[in-house]
């Protein structure tokens, strides 16, 4: 039996990237699962494709999880559709890089609203069905730079560290309900994301990677598979770094 068959996972931003990887992952793994996108345009539809083609359930919910209406409306259909929820990873992100000087309110909105105000809505909206079923799953991607600050993202690192403080009180919080709350912290990890940076923006970063590399979505995907599994069920409140030594 493959170590997640019969559990069902949640996966925001699951069409493309990490989110995508993971979905791969823990299908590959057993589980079914849902995808909470902001479109089912074709990366969506191509994740679901490959996702189904591993012999597991999947379907997509639109969501933006940065709006309570749209995150309580999927998470409703969800639980309808599947009847449960075991696992829900909490990936959607994204970035708007400015110096300080020139980031706006709108600016530090829209990450924030997305990266961490979106973790807060769409866990909030399975905690009750973890807390009855006493069993629950929870993986927040932050990153490493949440841990470290960095130049040129203070929106981003305020929503990222932020993540890391929701994190271990939700796991203080419903420990002795059998749920766990756990982050990753990816470091460089290849995406459309990484892509997008100015080329010496990205050759600086690479050189002060331990490792030598770019992380990859398989890297992420490993990490978040096993806090999935019962083998981590006495990990709750961590934040693992998956960045090739990067923020050592
Ligand atoms: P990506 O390739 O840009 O993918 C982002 C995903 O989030 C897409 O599926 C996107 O959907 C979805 N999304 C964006 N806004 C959303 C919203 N409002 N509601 C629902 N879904 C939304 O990014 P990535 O590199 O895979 O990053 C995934 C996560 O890892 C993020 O939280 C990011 O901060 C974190 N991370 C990444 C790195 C890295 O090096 N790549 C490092 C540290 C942490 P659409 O396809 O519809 O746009």
């Amino acid at each position: 039996m493959k170590q997640l068959e019969g559990k069902i996972a949640v996966v925001t931003g699951a069409s493309r990237g990490i989110g995508r990887g993971i979905a791969l992952e823990l299908a590959a793994c057993g589980a079914d699962i849902a995808m909470l996108d902001l479109s089912d345009g074709d990366a969506a539809k191509a994740t679901l494709a490959d996702l189904r083609a591993l012999g597991v359930r999947a379907e997509i919910y639109r969501c933006d999880v940065s709006k309570n209406d749209t995150v309580t409306e999927a998470a409703a259909a969800v639980l309808r559709d599947f009847g449960r929820v075991d696992i829900l990873v909490n990936n959607a992100g994204v970035t708007r890089d400015k110096l300080m000087i020139a980031l706006t309110e709108e600016d530090f909105d829209f990450v924030t609203d997305i990266n961490l105000k979106g973790t807060f809505l769409v866990t909030k909206a399975f905690l009750r069905p973890f807390m009855r079923q006493k069993y629950g799953r929870i993986i927040n991607i932050s990153s490493v730079v949440g841990l470290s600050g960095n130049p040129g993202q203070a929106n981003y690192v305020a929503s990222k560290a932020g993540v890391i403080g929701l994190t271990k009180t939700i796991a203080k919080e419903y420990a002795a309900r059998g749920i766990t709350c756990n982050a990753i912290a990816p470091g460089f990890i290849s995406t459309d994301m990484t892509d997008a940076m100015p080329a010496d923006a990205r050759e600086a970063m690479l050189k002060t990677i331990p490792a030598a590399r770019p992380g990859t979505v398989a890297d992420i995907a490993h990490t978040a598979a096993f806090l999935a599994s019962d083998h981590a069920a006495y990990i709750t409140g961590e934040v693992i770094r998956v960045d090739g030594g990067l923020a050592m």
